[in-house]
């Protein structure tokens, strides 16, 4: 490892793998992964990429529509054009690269519907869209010598040093060090991990959030969370397994307890309407019915179909002893998407100098209120590209000359921490802010969120992975009850 890099990048998922491969070979890069590389919710994600690709049957203006109306207008227009008029390059550039986007018959590119989307246009591999770019990018981002790539190492500090900044960093053999960097890009992802309950993976604890926001970095609309529908109901698992927006897409349907057919009473677009409508009609009906079960059922479609369509969510449902193609799939809302986050101009510059961020940690405006589906793969790719391009052409114009001094390494021994805050903070949140949200609980909510960051902020404790999480969590969970609070989340 180097004592200093230009740029520091925080994340290996899509948002981090992507903006690692523009940078030209002088400009030196260092990537962090807080666990193995494919672990990230860029891995998890199924459905595909949206994209005007098909310029016969679908247009920019089309695509800005659903995204808008998607959104409740709540999105801003100019990031929005940006994101559906670039995207589609992008796009294309992953397929040159290698990414096995599925293809029709012609060699053409495949193209799915998905909720919100007035036109086929989710380029996608099968149902496992994610690992496959992510695959693809790894492998091109360790032909990139400029790229350092560090796995199992979590950042825990960002501070800012002058001209750039300094980074303190948990190796994985538990030991810390800390280096310089002229710019940093912070790809860290979500925050599911406040939840009880979330699609996301161990990964999404906020912790770019958190470090953003110790910068004084404005964070803007943290309490823009987006709900899934349909996420697998299993028992007990945190870490609920997601039945894609596609299945419905392909023509499966909604049943209530009963077994009868109930998405069009909520809303006339039934089945395909967005995810935050789809989710509400769950929550009213399960209160009208007093019944928590919800199934999704596709078995009147080929089975060679849904198996060959879809063999992850038929591989992981087997496993659950559902099988698709006999039976209905048990399903519930849960936690998903975060639309707000570390806020940022067009090039990914966030309010602090030097400072970017790019993918789910990020708040471009793209998505308003409400994410269409398949848009965020879309917004981590053209935006860490925009942040890579940026900071470009600031080092060639920029004096980076080598730090004076090396930053000292941080002694992070402390007493433990006691367990329990992480699962306290989660049922706050869920409890306070889930898809109908509780304004009741907000105020004790918040207080109590308040009292744990403070013990953990001051108490002393070693500096470790749980210790890093924790505080994200309860930084998380303060701004989005803050917010909520305040009802300043419009
Ligand atoms: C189940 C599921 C399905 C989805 N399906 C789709 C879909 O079909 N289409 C779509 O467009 N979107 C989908 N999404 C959303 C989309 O996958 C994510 O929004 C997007 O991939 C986020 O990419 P990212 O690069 O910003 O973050 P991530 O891919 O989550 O990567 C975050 C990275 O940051 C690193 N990191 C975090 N904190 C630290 C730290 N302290 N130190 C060092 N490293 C750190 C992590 O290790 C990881 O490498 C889905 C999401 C889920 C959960």
């Amino acid at each position: 490892m180097n004592r200093e890099y230009d740029v520091l990048i925080v994340g290996a998922g899509a948002a981090g793998l992507y903006a690692a491969l523009q940078f030209p070979e002088n400009v030196r890069v260092l990537l962090l992964s807080k666990r193995e590389l494919t672990l990230s919710n860029s891995s998890l994600a199924q459905g595909g990429v949206a994209a005007v690709l098909d310029r016969d049957n679908d247009n920019f203006k089309l695509h800005i529509a659903d995204t808008l109306i998607a959104g409740k207008y709540k999105n801003d227009l100019n990031a929005i054009k940006i994101l559906v008029e670039e995207g589609p390059k992008d796009v294309l550039k992953l397929k040159e690269m290698g990414v096995a986007f599925d293809l029709d018959k012609d060699g053409h590119l495949m193209m799915t519907l998905e909720a919100g989307h007035s036109r086929h246009r989710i380029v996608h591999h099968k149902d496992s869209t994610g690992r496959a770019i992510v695959d693809t990018l790894i492998e091109q981002v360790k032909t990139h010598k400029n790229v350092e790539i560090l796995d199992n190492t979590l950042l825990y500090k960002l501070e800012n040093n002058g001209r750039g900044f300094d980074a303190g960093m948990i190796l994985p053999n538990g030991s810390s060090d800390v280096v310089s960097a002229h710019y940093c890009i912070l790809a860290s992802g979500g925050i599911g991990r406040v939840y009880q309950y979330t699609t996301n993976s161990a990964i999404a604890t906020g912790d770019g959030i958190t470090l953003a926001h110790m910068l004084g970095a404005k964070i803007k609309h943290l309490s823009w969370i987006q709900f899934h529908p349909t996420a697998f109901a299993a028992e007990n698992d945190r870490e609920r397994f997601l039945i894609s927006e596609a299945v419905r897409g392909e023509g499966a349907v909604l049943l209530n307890c009963d077994g009868e057919r109930f998405a069009s009473k909520y809303d006339e677009r039934g089945e395909l309407a967005p995810r935050d409508v789809v989710s509400n009609a769950i929550m009213l009906e399960s209160r009208a019915k007093g019944n928590e079960k919800f199934y999704l059922d596709i078995t009147h479609k080929d089975p060679e179909f849904v198996k060959n369509r879809f063999p992850m969510i038929y591989e992981k449902c087997l496993e659950e002893n559902i099988d698709i193609t006999k039976q209905w799939i048990p399903v519930f809302p849960c936690q998903h998407y975060l639309m707000g986050g570390i806020d940022v101009d067009i090039y990914a510059r966030t309010s602090v100098s030097r400072l970017y961020a790019a993918g789910e940690c990020s708040h471009t405006g793209v998505h308003g209120a409400n994410r269409l589906a398949s848009n965020s793969l879309l917004e981590a790719l053209v935006f860490s590209r925009r942040a890579a391009n940026d900071i470009t052409e600031k080092l060639k114009t920029e004096n980076n000359a080598p730090f004076e001094t090396e930053p000292e390494k941080d002694d992070l021994s402390g007493s433990k921490m006691p367990h329990g805050f992480r699962t306290e903070i989660r049922k706050i949140v869920q409890d306070c802010h889930f898809v109908i949200p509780k304004p009741e609980n907000v105020a004790a909510g918040l207080k109590r969120t308040n009292e744990i960051l403070d013990n953990i902020v001051n108490g002393g404790y070693e500096i470790n992975q749980d210790f890093v999480e924790a505080r994200s969590l309860a930084t998380v969970a303060a701004i989005i009850l803050k917010e909520v609070s305040e009802n300043n989340d419009t």
